[in-house]
């Protein structure tokens, strides 16, 4: 049944994420002066550390009054080291590399000041393509300190109007808490604590993995100028820890800023029982490279079920953050009762605490199901599922709780191959892991190298993966679990023009749009050539289409008379289309 093939080999990595240590920047926060990004009042709605899906928000969001088109400026001189133009992420956004050893980055812009603009034009011009992420700084274009450099926006990923704004250590790229700067703590006043609205409970092994159905989440109350839990009456966890099990706590704490309502992230953070401090959490910084291990941070189930981003203060082997100056917090089941303090403090200093107190009056074994190892996956092994025709493989640090090996394969003709459900869409991958499938007998002339692997979620939400054809095999990686399923792309994109036909005069209009689709693996590239110049045509994610402006920059192309457009796009399997239209100017 099993068999053992070359792809094995290749697990020669290892992960060291546990060896990161938490180390503390060595900047002057106190003393650094900077300007803000905005004159008008610097009120947010997100901050440094906050919880979002995958990751620690790397920013402060400033708002924008609700509009777009607030002017920003260089928070000091410098040079722009970096541009990036996208209908995704962080959208239009520039960098600037200071003397001070900072890079200052803003992101979401509406448009880039005239130098800024030019440089990025020359660089789309260049490469033929509207998406740009690409490092300038040899193009030596500086800046002024409090030099406009643009206007804030909503583009990209971003959901309403307003100014991301972030700060690196330029040599390391690490990202910092801008609030940790004094000269913004001056600006961005805030005297509200944080708000505590619960604490979980869990029966955790002795790597910090928590133990399947053996949690209790308690809501806190604010009574008299103090936090209760459970009403303050002690919390006896002896239905959920027990033999060869640890008591973890994870604490549902959000801070709240004096000028607006969004919720956002606490700063630092202290698990102690009795006088000795067990647990210390503090987002100073954050390593890109860890930012996912927010999903070993928080429970992740907890968030699926209830919406609750909570801070587990107990740690795994599957957890690089740089954001623990301790973390012993796992407390044997039979000496964790006693009295316990949690304190959370936000960056400016306001501090949230409550007392309570465990006991555990349990002695009876209850059945811990991760000690019936052959039904689980562990994140700090390599880890394969071999099957005669479907085969898994993950690298160590793949994911970050003990993975239930659940695999179902339904033979249906539906696709390319049978249907191979493994684990659960809703779960996170921390890593790309290796997928194979097995190919049917395949006629002579098949386009073997457009073959893929569809991965569909539990939603039905399909998302195709190129795959590179292998000896009777389609290998591809994913990040997602769920439902694979061979597939081929073979199929060009197709492009329908919204308001232009062949022999259209065009002599009125602003913006020349289309649409281009493609059925399975995506559009990849795009361009768009006026006579045979390259002309910008960019994607409008929030209309769904694509747009050539007719400006000051494409007409200059056009001539009297008859002019030739020509379009082409690529899919992700290399499928081309490309056509031309001749247009009346
Ligand atoms: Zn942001």
């Amino acid at each position: 049944m099993t068999k053992q093939f070359s792809f094995l080999l290749f697990i020669l990595f290892s992960i060291s994420a546990s060896a990161q240590g938490y180390v503390e920047k060595d900047i002057d926060f106190d003393n650094m002066d900077l300007a803000p990004p905005m004159k008008i009042p610097l009120i947010l709605a997100g901050n440094f550390g906050e919880m979002r899906s995958n990751h620690f928000h790397t920013g402060l969001d400033i708002k924008t009054k609700g509009v777009e088109g607030q002017n920003l400026y260089s928070i000091e001189e410098g040079v722009v080291s970096r541009v990036r133009v996208s209908p995704w992420g962080y959208g239009l956004a520039v960098y600037i590399d200071h003397p001070n050893g900072l890079t200052s980055l803003y992101a979401h812009m509406k448009s880039f000041s005239p130098a800024i603009d030019s440089l990025v034009y020359s660089v789309q011009k260049e490469k033929e393509t509207y998406v740009v992420d690409e490092n300038v700084l040899d193009r030596g274009l500086k800046v002024k300190r409090e030099e406009f450099i643009g206007l804030s926006g909503n583009s990209g990923s971003s959901m309403a109007a307003h100014l991301h704004f972030e700060l690196r250590e330029t040599k390391t790229e690490h990202v910092l808490n801008p609030l940790k700067f004094k000269c913004y703590q001056r600006k961005i006043k805030d005297s509200t604590k944080p708000t505590l609205k619960g604490i979980k409970v869990y029966a955790v092994n002795e790597k910090g993995y928590m133990v399947p159905g053996r949690s209790k989440y308690y809501h806190c109350k604010y009574v008299n100028g103090k936090y209760l839990v459970n009403n303050g009456a002690p919390i006896d966890v002896s239905g959920i820890v027990t033999d060869n099990s640890y008591l973890g706590f994870a604490f549902h704490v959000v801070d709240k800023l004096d000028a607006a309502h969004n919720i956002c992230g606490v700063h630092n953070t202290f698990l102690s029982k009795g006088d000795e401090t067990f647990h210390e959490q503090k987002i100073d910084y954050i390593d890109f490279s860890y930012n996912r291990y927010l999903n070993s941070h928080q429970d992740y189930y907890e968030f699926k079920q209830n919406k609750r981003n909570v801070h587990k203060n107990f740690k795994t082997p599957v957890n690089g953050l740089p954001i623990y100056p301790k973390a012993n917090g796992l407390f044997d089941w039979t000496n964790c009762a006693g009295n316990y303090k949690f304190k959370a403090f936000d960056v400016h200093g306001n501090l949230t605490s409550i007392n309570f107190t465990i006991k555990n009056t349990g002695t009876s074994s209850l059945s811990n199901p991760l000690d019936e190892t052959q039904n689980y996956f562990y994140p700090d092994s390599v880890n394969t599922l071999i099957y005669d025709d479907f085969q898994l493989l993950f690298e160590e640090g793949s994911f970050y709780e003990p993975l239930e090996r659940i695999f179902r394969i339904d033979s249906t003709n539906r696709y390319m191959s049978h249907e191979f459900t493994f684990s659960e869409s809703e779960i996170p991958a921390n890593k790309y892991f290796d997928v194979r499938l097995k190919t049917p007998k395949l006629p002579d002339n098949f386009p073997i190298s457009k073959l893929g692997i569809g991965v569909i979620s539990d939603k039905g939400y399909l998302s195709y993966r190129s795959g590179q054809y292998v000896d009777g095999w389609v290998e591809s990686t994913s990040r997602s679990f769920g439902k694979f399923v061979l597939m081929v792309d073979s199929v060009p994109p197709v492009l329908k023009p919204l308001d232009f036909i062949e022999g259209k005069v065009i002599s009125k209009y602003r913006t020349m749009e289309l649409k281009i689709e493609d059925n399975l693996s995506g559009v990849w590239k795009y361009r768009a050539y006026i006579n045979d110049e390259w002309c910008l045509m960019y994607y409008n994610r929030k209309k769904k289409k694509y747009v050539i402006p007719l400006d000051k920059r494409s007409k200059p192309n056009l001539v009297k008379g008859e002019n030739k457009v020509r379009i082409n796009a690529l899919d992700s399997e290399g499928n081309k289309v490309e056509k031309i239209w001749t247009v009346v100017y």
